[in-house]
């Protein structure tokens, strides 16, 4: 996965040239005085512990600021991050794992509910736009359901996009595939649901945004709006401009996934 845009970079050295006393350690500082509404502290506190070592690595390694804060308000850390505590969970798999019905070409959970999709970041958005831009003007997902993906291949229901697919959709997992069916069309069954990393991800990423107010903007995205943007062949600007969240958004995703994990 490669980092952010040189554009993107350009825009963000000049607000750290603005904000010329910014460090690391007072990034880590924002972290750990930083709050987000509605969410339990064990919550916050692990997602912290998580981001703070991450700023440590960082710090020992001199990573250059901008690279810090590039990562940090595109998504791109809370993505990594995300990705690092899914490799610990799968060393010893919750038993879902092992039941999961999940196989290629099943793809009721690419059905995407209310035409939303579920949160991305910036730096989803944009892979994802790259991985679909050879795609543009053919057959998608909603040629098979009208609410499907317009990343699925509509034949053979797989993702055109699978390397570049966003951490929602390496999370989301189920042991029956019938009760997918049936939530796809406004069902409440049970059995499907997102592993432990993904409430680790978006937690991360408001915690980005916390510790970046007055510094940079940290943005989320609908996943069905850029995967359907990118197949029109809206360029990579427009699509995350017409796809970008209401603020609130995150803080939602924080609140709703907090409450399915039961913490
Ligand atoms: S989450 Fe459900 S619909 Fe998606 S692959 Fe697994 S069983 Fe199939
Ligand atoms: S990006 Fe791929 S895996 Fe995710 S919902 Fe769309 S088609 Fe399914």
């Amino acid at each position: 996965m490669k980092p952010i845009s040189s554009r993107a970079a350009r825009r963000l050295s000049k607000k750290v040239a603005r904000n010329a006393t910014l460090t690391i350690g007072e990034i880590a500082a924002r972290v750990e005085s930083a709050r987000i509404k509605d969410l339990s502290a064990t919550v916050q506190a692990r997602a912290k512990r998580i981001l703070l070592s991450y700023l440590q690595t960082a710090q020992s390694h001199e990573m250059p600021l901008t690279d810090v804060l590039g990562e940090m308000a595109s998504g791109q850390a809370a993505w990594r991050l995300g990705h690092a505590v899914r490799d610990e969970i799968m060393k010893n798999p919750p038993d879902v794992v092992g039941k999961a019905a999940c196989a290629e070409s099943c793809a009721f959970c690419c059905i995407l509910k209310g035409g939303e999709g579920g949160l991305i970041t910036a730096f989803e958005a944009t892979q994802l736009h790259k991985a679909l831009a050879s795609q543009q003007g053919k057959p998608d997902g909603r040629d098979w359901h009208p609410d499907a993906c317009a990343s699925l291949d509509p034949e053979t229901r797989t993702c055109r996009a699978y390397d570049a697919r966003p951490m929602i959709c390496r999370s989301f997992i189920s042991t029956d595939a019938e009760a997918c069916k049936k939530n796809a069309e406004g069902g409440k069954e049970r059995g499907a649901g997102l592993l432990g990393n993904h409430l680790d991800y978006l937690v991360i990423h408001a915690l980005c945004r916390a510790a970046l107010k007055g510094v940079t903007m940290v943005h989320s995205y609908s996943l069905a709006a850029v995967t359907a943007g990118a197949v029109s062949g809206a360029e990579a600007g427009t699509t995350l401009a017409t796809s970008r969240h209401k603020p609130s958004a995150l803080a939602i995703a924080c609140r709703d996934g907090a409450i399915a994990a039961g913490s």
